[in-house]
């Protein structure tokens, strides 16, 4: 029988009904699915470990721990041991067994231990030797290692040097997935072509699609396995831009309004300032986009307090005048209230008709906000509001404009009906996380974009501190002088993540003792619980009103929490990340964030922007017990600049783009495929050479139709119609 890439898993050895439901709920269908099933994560097992070394290293732990006996602290590492005698069998009470035995190398004697694996006695026999693998931890002066990976030892035995470990589902077991799929490579390996010509290969020497594969899942060094990854990399971060690039391409058909660009001079005389350098080029971009007949399709990058508001006004003021109507749409209704609050009046002095269209407005006047949109003549010109705004009863008579702000905040769904509601109108998206330059290629190559990198004159330094645990008593003290001068103070605590939480324990002992050493080991302090810490500050400052919001309460309960901090009736709003976009609190004059280790640059620079919008001396503390040189420099950047753009320069070039993609909603919100390999690659150079090559390629072949392109033509096209179609 022929097999292709395309073949169902069942068609290799072994895989029947059962192994094939379990590989499907794994996502695996087909033997291009298996092969593309990567590891998560690797077992350095090239570098043996004598018991002697393990022994110093924990010694060495405890003596980083203060003497305490750390189990955890450790990393696991592969040992050549003998069993020295015969194992202990033993049930201790029902359901729960132990086994255990003493193994050495030339250096020393170790115990180990299994529990509730009663098969194991027939494997460790006195004399025979293995090759194990977990954290050696030293107790009572004896060095233990509890349930470590097995694999017998013989002398003409070649064990892989690197282990892959595999994301299981109920059903598979490493070994068994991981010989699946070296049959699996066996069998496809003489129809993997590469989609990458030649050529981008050469240019930036990287390894073929076939060797890549054949050393991503079992590498033979750890350089081989670093030239996959780079590979991997580059592939995602190229197919995605030159995606992204020819999906801006196709979209030159449509027809949108051509909106002239008339004397802004009306709406600027009503502003109490001059527009920066930075928003008069912003608002030139967006201008000649509007007077053309391509529906305008910009991002308006810009930190929080760039001025991004004054930008919209004046693209609004510009559909406005050619008779056309603009609606702009905020994720929250407290957002969607202080753009109202500020354009609302501003418009009507104009002369235009405004109104605000949120949830909260009672249902007889949001009919006559209906029929106002609608109506050809007394019509509503220009809406504000939230998703209310998508409600299948709104319909316009000429919309010319859509703005949405803060857009990554809405979810696909919410994009695809504003777009349909758009119809052919222009759209603008407002942004306020900066993005490094290299990335917003790939990030927003879809769009054109309008930065907004100068900040408005006589913006406040907002001081920043790092500080660990021992300021606990003068940071709250602190907390209580700002209340005494009217001022407010917001605290937030990292959230918890699913992917952080610890796994379950599996059955399958291997995943007991895997590391991924990729990922730099990232420090595992206690973390602060949002809810937890707003019940300490409450009995440290008993006579203050202390708020609360995370990510559990409902979007009204949240929403009410924010209400009473903006307002003034809580002193204190503690909160895990939700409050990180928009809400503009003027007297908030001190952001305390706690863990401040957990956060990215990008993201502790988002908070800090919630303080310093009044005219009173603002503070931000960074709380962490991190002492690692990369945290420390990672937080010592925050103290150095307020500058947003710098900061997520920085910011990527020493965590990788992970967060920027994390903080955009990841690829699928853009409906694009999820960047597993690049997410974590700090490699800049790389970055910018993958997506200035996507540019030049789709420059000369924009429909990639030459003879050499071709694969990569049908690839990307195949990506697009399946990632992207929520967006084309
Ligand atoms: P964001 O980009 O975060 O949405 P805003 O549009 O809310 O920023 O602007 C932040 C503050 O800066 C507002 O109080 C606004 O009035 C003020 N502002 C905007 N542009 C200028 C300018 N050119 N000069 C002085 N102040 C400005
Ligand atoms: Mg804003």
């Amino acid at each position: 029988m022929h097999i292709s890439i395309d073949s169902p898993v069942s068609v290799l050895r072994g895989v029947g009904p059962a192994k094939t439901a379990s590989l499907a709920a794994a996502g695996i269908v087909t033997l291009k699915d298996l092969i593309h099933h990567y590891p998560r994560a690797y077992q350095n097992k090239a570098d043996i470990k004598t018991l002697a070394e393990a022994a110093v290293l924990c010694s060495q732990s405890a003596a980083e721990a203060g003497g305490a006996e750390n189990k955890q602290s450790v990393p696991p590492c592969a040992f050549l041991l003998t069993v020295s005698g015969e194992p202990m069998y033993k049930v201790i009470r029902r359901g729960m067994s132990i086994l255990r035995f003493r193994a050495f190398d030339e250096t020393g004697v170790c115990e180990i231990t299994y529990f509730n694996q009663p098969y194991l006695r027939d494997v460790f026999h006195t004399g025979s030797t293995f090759r194990f693998w977990g954290r050696p931890a030293m107790e009572r002066g004896i060095l233990k290692l509890t349930a470590p990976v097995q694999e017998a030892w013989t002398e003409d035995a070649s064990l892989p040097p690197i282990v892959p470990v595999y994301p299981l589902c109920a059903g598979l077991s490493q070994k068994y997935l991981a010989s699946l799929i070296r049959e699996g490579l066996k069998a496809a390996v003489s129809q993997i072509t590469d989609h990458l010509p030649p050529w981008i290969l050469q240019q930036n020497h990287l390894c073929t699609l076939g060797y890549a594969l054949a050393n991503i899942h079992f590498p033979q060094s750890l350089e081989a396995l670093e030239s996959a990854r780079r590979r991997f990399a580059f592939d995602e971060l190229f197919c995605t831009a030159a995606a992204m690039a020819s999906i801006k391409d196709g979209r030159k058909g449509g027809e949108a309004p051509v909106l002239q660009k008339n004397a802004l001079t009306p709406l600027l005389k009503k502003l109490p300032y001059q527009l920066t350098g930075a928003q008069q080029r912003s608002v030139r971009e967006i201008a000649a986009d509007l007077g053309s007949a391509v529906p305008m399709c910009r991002i308006l990058c810009g930190d929080v307090g760039s001025g991004k508001t004054a930008v919209a006004a004046c693209a609004a003021h510009i559909a406005l005048q050619n008779g056309y109507q603009c609606a702009l749409m905020a994720p929250t209704e407290i957002l969607a209230q202080q753009h109202y609050s500020e354009l609302g009046p501003l418009f009507e002095s104009l002369g235009y008709r405004t109104a605000l269209l949120t949830g909260s407005v009672p249902a007889s006047k949001k009919r006559k906000i209906h029929t106002a949109l609608s109506a050809d003549t007394d019509r509503i010109d220009f809406v504000i509001g939230t998703h209310a705004l998508l409600s299948d009863a709104v319909s316009f008579s000429a919309l010319g404009l859509v703005i949405t702000d803060e857009q990554h905040r809405f979810g696909v769904n919410q994009r695809a009906m504003l777009r349909e509601k758009a119809g052919q109108a222009h759209t603008l998206v407002m942004s306020a996380t900066p993005i490094p330059r290299t990335l917003s290629l790939v990030l927003f190559g879809d769009l054109d974009i309008s930065r907004l990198d100068e900040m408005p004159p006589g913006r406040q330094k907002i001081d920043t501190f790092v500080v660990n645990e021992s300021y606990r008593t003068r940071l709250v003290g602190f907390i209580r002088k700002q209340k005494e001068k009217g001022h407010r103070t917001y605290v937030v605590c990292p959230a918890i993540e699913e992917s952080k939480k610890k796994r379950k324990v599996s059955e399958d002992t291997e995943e007991l003792a895997n590391i991924d050493f990729f990922t730099e080991a990232v420090e595992e302090l206690p973390l602060k619980s949002a809810v937890e810490h707003a019940a300490m500050l409450q009995s440290m400052l008993p006579d203050l009103s202390i708020g609360l919001v995370h990510g559990k309460m409902k979007a009204a309960e949240k929403e009410q929490a924010m209400e009473a901090f903006y307002r003034g009736e809580s002193d204190v709003l503690v909160s895990t990340t939700v409050i990180e976009v928009g809400v503009n609190v003027p007297q908030a004059t001190l952001m305390i964030i706690e863990n401040a280790e957990r956060f990215g640059l990008s993201q502790l620079h988002q908070l800090r922007g919630r303080v310093g919008r009044g005219d009173a001396k603002s503070y931000c503390v960074l709380v962490s017990d991190a002492v690692t040189d990369t945290s420390l420099q990672r937080l010592s950047v925050m103290c150095r600049t307020n500058d947003g753009f710098q900061i997520a320069e920085e910011d990527l070039r020493l965590r990788g783009p992970g967060d920027f993609f994390a903080s955009q909603g990841t690829f699928r919100q853009h409906g694009g495929p999820a960047l597993t390999f690049s997410a974590g690659c700090s490699d800049t150079g790389l970055i910018s050479a993958a997506v200035k090559s996507a540019g030049a390629l789709i420059a000369a072949d924009p429909e990639l139709t030459l003879p050499e392109n071709r694969l990569l033509g049908a690839y990307i096209s195949h990506m697009i119609r399946s990632s992207f179609h929520t967006i084309s």
